[in-house]
């Protein structure tokens, strides 16, 4: 049996969701009262990827109730994945995962040199006011190195397990 450990990273401004996130995936539940991070917030989970392989995932959920902070390089050190996250209601929270992902690629490097992989997730696409539109998203995503990029609800738990799915094979395929 092979065992991974991977150190994940979620970032993005606060109030997008990561908190959430972290607790829908974790706990399997969605918490209306759950309080916004002050710090770090800190998960594992176990995932019995194939017949001979075991992933233990370390998620860092970074707050920052602030439009942007610069994070301290201790967050970044060993990461091996990283989730941005935005909210499709808010422009401001998509703009700022230009200065998020030029953080975190300054910042956090693979062994080998290489920025290491990164997904894009457009979260409350349950909500009708969304003013993020599918395209801009992809041409970010592109034009800015993500892996790729996904919409997900964590209210209605929308591609959540999905997301960090392809986030894995991606960082286990490196
Ligand atoms: P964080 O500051 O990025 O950690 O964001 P939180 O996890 O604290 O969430 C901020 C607010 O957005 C909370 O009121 C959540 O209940 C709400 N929220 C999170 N995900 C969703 C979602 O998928 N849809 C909707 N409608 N609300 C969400």
């Amino acid at each position: 049996m092979n065992e991974h450990l991977l150190k994940i990273l979620i970032i993005g401004d606060g109030n997008v969701g990561k908190s959430s996130f972290l607790h829908r995936y974790v706990n399997g539940q969605f918490n209306k009262m759950y309080k916004m991070t002050m710090g770090v917030d800190y998960a594992l989970k176990l995932l019995h990827w194939s017949d001979k392989e075991k992933v233990r995932l370390q998620l860092w959920d970074i707050a920052g109730q602030e439009r942007f902070i610069s994070m301290n390089r201790v967050y970044y050190r060993g990461a091996l994945g990283c989730v941005v996250m935005f909210d499709v209601t808010s422009s401001a929270s998509f703009l700022s995962c230009r200065h998020w992902k030029r953080d975190l690629d300054n910042k956090a490097m693979l062994p080998n040199g290489e920025s290491i992989p990164c997904i894009l997730l457009a979260n409350k696409c349950d909500l009708p006011q969304r003013v993020v539109p599918p395209d801009s998203i992809d041409k970010f995503s592109k034009a800015n190195g993500f892996i790729t990029w996904m919409e997900i609800s964590v209210k209605e738990n929308k591609n959540v397990g999905e997301a960090m799915r392809r986030l894995v094979q991606d960082i286990l395929s490196v």
